[in-house]
This record gives C-alpha cells, structure tokens and sequence, in this order.
C-alpha cells in the first residue's frame, strides 16, 4: 500500500473544504449507485416497517414483528429478488405467519397500500449527487449507473428524477457481486483499473469493485439495512471514503 493510500484511509472522513489529498489516478469512467447515494431508498423502509409493525401490534411485539418480518425477506431474496414488490409481499406472509392467520383482510389491504405508497413517492435526492452528477457529465466522464432493485420502479424513478441524460448506460442488476459487475465491465469495454464505483454500501457497492481491481468512494448513508451491513477490518486500497457527495470532485482533483 502506498503511503498516500495509507493516509487516506486513516483519515477517511473530512469535511468540505478540507481534503488535501486528493487521488493519485485518473478514471475514465464513473459508476454510480442509485439507492441511498443518488436518492433516498432506505428512510421509506424503515417508515413503512414502523406502520406495518403497529398494524399487528395486538398480535405481537414490535421487535418480534421486524425480526419476523426481516426473516421473510431474507427467505424471498432468492425468489423476488430487491425491491418493493417482493418487501410487499413479505410483509402479507409474515403478517399471516404471525397471526396464525387471524390477521384481517382490511389490514392486509392496508399493507398492499403501504407499498403502493412507496411505488409512488417522489424522488428525494441526497444532498449534491444531482449536481455532482450533472457537473462530471459535462467535464467529459463517462458515467454508468448501477443499480439493484425492482426492474420497473427503478426505471420510474430514473425517469421522475430526470438524470438519464448524463449516463451512458444505466444497469438494473439482480444482485451486485462480483460476477455480475465482472459482466457489465466487460460488457461496456470497461479497464477496472480505469473505473471508479460510488455508493453507500460497502458490501454491495465497495467490496466487489475493489476485489476485480477498480477503486471506489464509500459515501455511508445514515441508515442501511441489516442486509447490506459487513464487517471489514482490512486496509482497502484504491478506497476512498466521504461524508457526501459535494466532496468528489474535490477529491477526484477537479
Ligand atoms: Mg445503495
């Protein structure tokens, strides 16, 4: 590890303003994670746990309700996927599982349309990625958005947030391990060496980019579900980490 990488993953956390290292390499190409690093995602989970947790409150305790209701999800990954859909349909099946089936239909209807509710929000950004994202198009990047989650409600919210224009590929992913960005590098011509992920989730975003030879910006995010939470206790190289997204460019050089 190089001393200048060194000292940036010890000093990992500065505010804006302050960097005075910045990297050491050229990218040409950028990607860029959607939930929690584009827009908010995981704040309406968590709201929408809260209410379907005081729906079944005569059946249950809160914290059993979103253990239970944290298990179902886990089991449907493989079969639903990431997503709305299938977090709809696991709270109906923990709802009857936990009720032994007593759970009514009214409050089954009021699940469905907790998840309606979620479809239909609108896109909240976080702090700066529009403008960040807006401002590495124009200075030439190549920018990539690489997402998990529900195929259709992903591509409405690209669309409500009027940010395609900047991307030259945008990739709804089934899961985000290695192999699958191995697929999607080699799919656009991508160099690892030559690419730069953003996201929230080290696990998802950071982990395998790095293990394939790219770099990556971990940009935490104030809540993440269980799911996506790993321990790392390795010195990451080509790694950098920031409290937001208005401190890239400064940190690309730019
Ligand atoms: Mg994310």
């Amino acid at each position: 590890m190089s001393a200048l990488v060194f000292i940036i993953c010890w000093f990992p956390a500065a505010k804006k303003g302050s960097y005075k290292y910045v990297m050491n390499k050229k990218y040409k190409w950028i990607g860029f994670d959607a939930d929690d690093t584009i827009w908010e995602n995981e704040t309406f989970f968590r709201e929408t746990e809260y209410q379907f947790a005081k729906l079944l409150s005569e059946f249950c305790d809160e914290q059993t309700i979103m253990q239970e209701l944290y298990k179902t999800e886990l089991d449907n990954l493989k079969d639903y996927g990431f997503g709305i859909k299938g977090f709809m349909l696991s709270m109906i099946e923990t709802a009857i599982r936990l009720s032994k089936g007593k759970v009514g239909i009214d409050k089954i209807s009021c699940m469905i349309e907790l998840g309606k509710c979620m479809l239909n929000k609108p896109v909240k950004f976080i702090d700066g990625s529009k403008e960040v994202i807006e401002s590495l198009s124009k200075k030439g990047y190549k920018l990539v958005v690489l997402t998990k989650g529900d195929l259709l409600d992903q591509e409405r919210k690209l669309s409500k947030a009027n940010i395609k224009q900047y991307f030259h590929h945008i990739e709804i992913m089934s899961d985000k391990q290695e192999a699958n960005y191995n697929k999607i590098l080699e799919h656009l011509n991508i160099e690892a060496r030559d690419f730069l992920m953003i996201g929230n989730s080290l696990k998802s975003d950071i982990l395998p980019v790095l293990n394939l030879g790219g770099s990556a910006v971990h940009i935490p995010f104030h809540t993440t579900w269980v799911h996506e939470e790993v321990e790392n206790n390795k010195k990451l190289e080509n790694f950098w980490e920031l409290e937001q997204m208005a401190q890239l460019e400064e940190v690309l050089g730019l």
